[in-house]
């Protein structure tokens, strides 16, 4: 029982929008409409019963005023919904924008440091000055990622549509994520077909953005000595179906809808790190819908998830 109130979006919106049950859309739209069916069925009553044309028009406009009072209530919840989510991504966009300069300029002083034009350095301090830097590349790559993902959420980016080695990307996913996994000794492992996949039509960048989220929490969410398996085979000869296996924490049945919604951390997650934002499953979501493919997950809590992302080979429009 509890679980359907949970799942009535009306409790949902007021948790997502930080808004007392009543003052929600959904609430409001099913009062209206109790409204508007007792209305109508005032009015039958008033008329039938009452000559008076006076009495019939003074029940009428009463009803007239609650239905419009009701109206005007919901069209100013709906302008602060709008009001908040626009704040929140305009707030994602600047600091991820704050955070880019300082970012660039830490860039080149290790660039000038590693080049040894100011001053040179020994073997030791340039291992040091080599992990600065990569460790500050991906901070850089993970901010502009953001910044170009939350505007492409928002529809302002086009997407680039071309043949895509699926295999390649997977690979390449693998290889940048086995350092992270190395550091947890969690096994990587590749379940590919023993035929080579067809390509696929996709924008390249973004959806190994997905796959490399996808791959990225499973390392997260995973305990050591734990194991990954990602997946690929074709279905029916028109989709490609990818999943991502891992043996973590899991996620909590009720909480599984609720994933790939905006800034969404399940109450489990910080058990296995407090470091997220909530925001890659929503971004690869967008990405894999502009697709027209759909994304998914199966988990179990403490046995582990697996992720399934399912694209059409060929897209219905070749850019957008
Ligand atoms: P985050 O930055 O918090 O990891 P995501 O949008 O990538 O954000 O994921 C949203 C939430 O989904 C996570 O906070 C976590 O609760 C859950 N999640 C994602 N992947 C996994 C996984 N492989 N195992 C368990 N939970 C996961």
């Amino acid at each position: 029982m509890k679980n359907i109130i949970q799942k009535l979006s009306m409790f949902e919106e007021a948790r997502v929008f930080h808004l007392k049950f009543w003052q929600t859309p959904s609430f409001l739209f099913l009062i209206m409409g109790i409204a508007t069916i007792v209305s109508t069925y005032a009015t039958y009553l008033i008329s039938s019963r009452n000559d008076d044309p006076e009495i019939i028009i003074l029940g009428i406009a009463t009803i007239a005023g609650i239905v419009f009072s009701l109206g005007v209530l919901l069209v100013k919840i709906i302008s602060r919904i709008i009001i908040i989510s626009n704040a929140r991504n305009e707030f994602l966009s600047l600091v991820s924008h704050q955070m880019r300069s300082p970012l660039t300029g830490t860039k080149y002083i290790f660039e000038i440091m590693l080049s040894g034009k100011s001053d040179p350095v020994t073997p030791a301090q340039e291992e040091l000055l080599t992990q600065g830097y990569q460790a500050n590349e991906r901070m850089l790559l993970l901010v502009n990622d953001l910044l170009s993902l939350t505007r492409m959420a928002e529809g302002d980016t086009p997407f680039d549509y071309a043949d895509c080695d699926i295999t390649k990307l997977i690979n390449d996913v693998k290889q940048e994520s086995r350092p992270n996994a190395d550091k947890k000794k969690i096994r990587i492992i590749m379940n590919m077909p023993t035929q080579p996949l067809p390509n696929v039509q996709c924008d390249e960048k973004k959806i190994r953005f997905v796959i490399s989220n996808l791959v990225h929490n499973a390392i997260k969410y995973t305990q050591p000595a734990g194991t990954i398996t990602i997946s690929a085979r074709t279905e029916e000869g028109k989709r490609i179906l990818i999943s991502v296996s891992d043996t973590g924490i899991g996620i909590p049945s009720d909480e599984i809808d609720k994933l790939f919604t905006k800034f969404y951390r399940a109450t489990n997650a910080d058990t296995a790190s407090k470091i997220g934002t909530g925001l890659g499953l929503y971004i690869a979501k967008n990405i894999v819908d502009r697709h027209y493919g759909r994304i998914w997950v199966e988990s179990e809590e403490r046995k582990g998830s697996t992720f399934f992302v399912s694209l059409p080979l060929k897209q219905r429009r070749m850019s957008s």
